[in-house]
Order: C-alpha cells, then sequence, then structure tokens
C-alpha cells in the first residue's frame, strides 16, 4: 500500500483563539473514540490539520470508511510518501494520478508545499519538472491553475516527501461534546431522531429521554426506540436513554383535563419531567423534533402552553423544516426503516379526536391545578430505567449468585 497518513481537514474554521484549541483537541479525542476497535492510532493534530498514521490496509479502509462520518471533519485525504528522489517521486506520483486515466477530461495543477529548504529543487522548479513528466504521459489532463478539477499535492517535508490527490468530502459540523450536553426527547418516530442528529452535528453530545406508557404502548414500542438510540450512537457519541413510566401520569391528565385540552397538558407534563431530568444529567437544554403547524400541537399557541414549564432552552432544529425535507435526512442516517415500524407511541393512543390547535394558557392552567401533579412528576422521573448505547456486552457471571 502507498498511502502512510490521512490527512484531516477541519470544518468550521471560522471558529478561533481558545475555541479552535479546544475544537482541535475535542476532535481528535472523538476519533480516537471512533476508531476504539482499531486501536492505537498515532495521531498528529496540528493548527489547521490532522494527520493518521496508517500502518497497514486493514487500518486504512476502516478509517475511510467511516472518518468522513465523524463531525468536525470538513475533509480527508489520502496522503502517500517516498525518499526524496525525483525519480521515485515520479513514479509515485503515476501511480497516484492512475486513478484519473480513465475518467474522462481533467483540468489539474500541480501544487508544491516545500518545507525542507535543502531540497535541490525549489517549489517552482519542482512543479514545472513534475508537470512536464506528468503531461504527456496522461493525454486526458490538462492544465488549470485556478479551480481545477483536481490537484497533485506535492509536499516536501523534513523527513520525506508526501503527496495527495483525492479529497473526500467529511460531515462537517462540530466535534461531539464541544457545544455541551442536551436531553433529547425521543419517540418512536421520524422527527425526533432527524432533531437529534443535527444538534448532534452541532456539536451537542445527547442524553435521551422516552416516554412509555404500558400497557397502552407494547415492549415493541420501546424496543424500537432502543434500536433509534443505538443508531444515533453511530455518530461518535455513547447515549444514555431515560425511560419514563408515564401511564400514571397520562391517565391523571386524562381525569383532570378536558379532552381537547388534554394533548397540551400531556405535552406538559412530558416537558416538567424531562427538565427534572435534564437537570440530574447537568444537561442545558431540551431537544424535540417539533416541526410547526405539523400536528395540532405544534402551532405557536401551544408551543407557548409547553414552553411555560420551564425557562430551560428547548431546542428544535426542525422547527421550519418540511417533513419531505426530514424524512430524507432520516433515510440518509439510517433512521428512517426503524421509525417507520408499525407500533403505537404513548401519544397516539392517548391522542383526542379533536385537540385544540389554540389552547388557551389560563384554562389549561386552571384545569391542572386540581390534581397534585408534582408528585406524580417526582414519581415518574424517580422510577425512570436508565440504558446505555452502544449496548456493552454484558458477560454472563455464573458464579454470581454463590459469592
Ligand atoms: P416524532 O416523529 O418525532 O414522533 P411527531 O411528528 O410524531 O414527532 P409529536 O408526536 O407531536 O410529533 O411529538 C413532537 C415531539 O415531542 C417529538 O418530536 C418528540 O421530541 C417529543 N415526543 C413525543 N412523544 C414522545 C415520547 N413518547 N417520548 C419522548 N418524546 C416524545
Ligand atoms: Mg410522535
Amino acid at each position: 500500500m502507498i498511502f502512510k497518513e490521512i490527512l484531516v481537514r477541519y470544518g468550521e474554521l471560522s471558529t478561533k483563539g481558545r475555541n479552535k484549541k479546544d475544537f482541535i483537541s475535542r476532535l481528535r479525542d472523538n476519533v480516537r473514540y471512533s476508531f476504539n476497535d482499531i486501536a492505537p492510532l498515532k495521531i498528529r493534530a496540528e493548527r489547521d490539520r490532522m494527520f493518521i498514521e496508517v500502518e497497514n490496509k486493514e487500518k486504512f479502509d476502516v478509517l475511510m470508511d467511516r472518518l468522513p462520518h465523524v463531525f468536525g471533519i470538513q475533509s480527508i485525504s489520502p496522503v502517500a510518501s517516498c525518499e526524496k528522489d525525483l525519480d521515485v517521486m515520479k513514479a509515485l506520483a503515476f501511480e497516484i494520478l492512475e486513478d484519473y486515466r480513465e475518467k474522462g477530461d481533467l483540468t489539474f495543477k500541480v501544487e508544491v508545499h516545500r518545507t525542507d529548504k535543502t531540497f535541490p529543487l525549489n517549489t517552482h522548479e519542482l512543479q514545472r519538472e513534475m508537470g512536464a513528466t506528468i503531461l504527456p504521459n496522461f493525454p486526458n489532463f490538462k492544465v488549470q491553475v485556478k479551480n481545477p478539477d483536481f490537484a497533485l499535492r506535492i509536499e516536501v517535508r523534513e523527513d520525506a516527501i508526501y503527496m495527495m490527490a483525492q479529497v473526500i468530502q467529511g460531515a462537517g459540523g462540530m466535534p461531539i461534546g464541544s457545544n455541551g450536553r442536551s436531553l433529547l426527547m425521543l419517540s418512536g418516530g421520524i422527527d425526533s431522531p432527524v432533531a437529534g442528529y443535527l444538534m448532534m452535528k452541532r456539536g451537542v453530545r445527547l442524553d435521551a429521554i422516552h416516554f412509555f406508557s404500558p400497557p397502552y404502548t407494547s415492549d415493541n414500542a420501546l424496543q424500537k426506540v432502543k434500536e433509534l438510540a443505538n443508531e444515533l450512537t453511530k455518530f461518535g457519541a455513547n447515549i444514555r436513554l431515560h425511560v419514563i413510566p408515564f401511564t400514571e401520569l397520562q391517565v391523571a391528565v386524562k381525569d383532570a383535563v378536558p379532552d381537547n385540552m388534554s394533548m397540551t397538558s400531556t405535552r406538559r407534563m412530558m416537558m416538567k419531567v424531562a427538565d427534572k431530568v435534564r437537570e440530574e444529567v447537568g444537561a442545558l437544554g431540551i431537544v424535540t423534533g417539533e416541526s410547526l403547524g405539523q400536528v395540532a400541537s405544534q402551532t405557536l399557541e401551544s408551543l407557548t402552553a409547553i414552553n411555560d414549564v420551564t425557562n430551560t432552552p428547548i431546542l428544535r432544529p426542525l422547527i421550519s423544516a418540511d417533513k419531505n425535507d426530514i424524512i430524507k435526512i432520516a433515510k440518509d442516517i439510517g433512521t428512517y426503516e426503524t421509525s417507520i415500524q408499525p407500533f403505537e407511541d404513548c401519544c397516539t393512543i392517548f391522542t383526542p379526536s379533536s385537540p385544540k390547535t389554540k389552547p388557551k394558557l389560563e384554562k389549561v392552567q386552571r384545569f391542572e391545578s386540581f390534581t397534585e401533579f408534582d408528585e406524580l412528576i417526582d414519581r415518574a422521573v424517580k422510577n425512570r430505567e436508565v440504558y446505555q448505547f452502544p449496548q456493552k456486552e454484558v458477560k454472563e457471571d455464573k458464579f454470581a449468585d454463590l459469592l
């Protein structure tokens, strides 16, 4: 294999100073975490790019396959290396460029970057020498200095020559963890996993919370939510899922609040429970998959009534998104197929036939005031079950009972 390392270019080049340092060290940690299965990795992080050494083809393939999904990476390039000998350099350039021979007419340029000033040819001379050797051998190439289809970049470093041509687009965004932690309200639907993904892309680490109402909702519905949480861990961070026993609260709302306002009240209870869990896990915001106007509970009037229970920032990354665009992302990130499995989530069953699209906050508050909801909320928070994803393999300890 000719490749010795992979060059990683950072996304969000506008981040500056201290933030930039955090960005880089966070990205390095996240790469290590994401590639735990092929550890150890030798990573060299510089101010504006990072290098990952590759000792063998297996490591190289795994890295090339998964690095483009790690948030905070703008692009990657496989980098080949050889000794500082013109003939060897030409042979290596030909090997790299061979991939471009069958790709039709292409504009290209040779780009030289020389840090070893003792190298006998200067930047210009080396550029010309390599160009003059390459062009006659690749009739489909035409030199173009501005915006060529691709460039062969040659770096003359102290220890050796490094060359690269291929540039693969990365996921962009910011390294997970660089923007704190939030709690994702994860239903079994299409929207909330997408909302979680978008926040992760902005560098937010997630805990997830799910409201579960047995026996009205089946274990299959819960299983589906676990799968969704697990699928989100693909993007490079572990996720804890808090499953809230919600039946008692939901029944209490049904008893206390008229049908057409019970949806709003249910949402308010969910938000109150979520806010307590958020505080316990040290998260700063709550993320939902709400999108304006999609259903009755997602009008500005409803959102006002829901927001009324807390001052915590509620992040709604899909608020302006069309359903079709959300579906497209869900398909791209691989959560769609799981989301459309037909299991009832807790709200489908309790959904009144004609919920108010413009609930009056004072009325909802008044109906709620006759019931001691706080007690029920505390109990729901306390009795939650917590699952960790990706799921660690639990080794069966046959002797545990005997000890
Ligand atoms: P989704 O596709 O995400 O379920 P939806 O279009 O079905 O969204 P709603 O059911 O009104 O819309 O839910 C709006 C948001 O409220 C969800 O995106 C999610 O963040 C949160 N939510 C709804 N039900 C639950 C639940 N059972 N557990 C946790 N969060 C929930
Ligand atoms: Mg839903």
